[in-house]
């Protein structure tokens, strides 16, 4: 069976854990790059970027998991695992280090105050049809790279959802729903190696 790496530092990791047990994943909380090295492939949760970054730093993730992305694992962000992800964030005053391996750039809480967390139907190729996404001070993809493709959008016709081979984020939240589809469609990136 393959096993699935959340990313336990901080943010609803245990969500993404239930979600994947359900549908039968062996999915393990990860604290340290043994961790990470024993997964096929690797979650970054929802939760605050800068928190989950300088921990990641602290227990020595950060490099796991550019090495897990070297080596062709499939890696997940959600939301705060978006933007760490992406390339560049960008509307923001203050430096924020990412880990560059999918070619978006992300600006953190782009809906603004107004409309900080809301809930929408969008349709997604990644999962044949309508799902129920939940957005909680989410990201907005400003720029997507070429080879990036958009697989779910906005009610607004925005980008959401957008995969680079195994490399897939989403700016809402899946793991938030009794909805399984994101999670199994992950599992199927597994398998998917693009860069060996
Ligand atoms: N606004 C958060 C950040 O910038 C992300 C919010 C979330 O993951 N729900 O890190």
């Amino acid at each position: 069976m393959p096993r699935i790496a959340v990313l336990a530092m901080q943010g609803d990791f245990a969500e993404h854990i239930r979600a994947l047990k359900k549908i039968g994943a062996d999915a393990i909380e990860a604290r340290t790059p043994a961790d990470i090295e024993s997964a096929d492939g690797v979650i970054i949760p929802g939760g605050e970027s800068t928190t989950i970054t300088k921990l990641m730093k602290e227990y020595g993730l950060w490099d796991s998991v550019k090495l897990a992305h070297s080596k062709g694992k499939a890696i997940w962000g959600t939301c705060a695992g978006m933007i760490i992800i992406s390339r560049n964030i960008v509307g923001q005053e203050k430096a924020q280090e990412t880990l560059g391996i999918l070619d978006v750039d992300t600006q953190r809480n782009g809906y603004g105050r107004q409309m900080d967390s809301f809930e929408e139907n969008i349709l997604s190729s990644a999962v044949n049809g309508w799902f129920h996404a939940v957005f909680i001070r989410a990201p907005i993809l400003k720029r997507i790279g070429v080879k990036v493709e958009v697989v779910a959008k906005g009610a607004d016709g925005s980008p959401i959802a957008v995969c680079d081979g195994n490399v897939f984020a989403t700016s809402f939240h899946p793991e938030l729903t009794d909805d399984t589809r994101f999670h199994s469609y992950f599992v199927g990136l597994l398998n998917k190696n693009n860069r060996q």
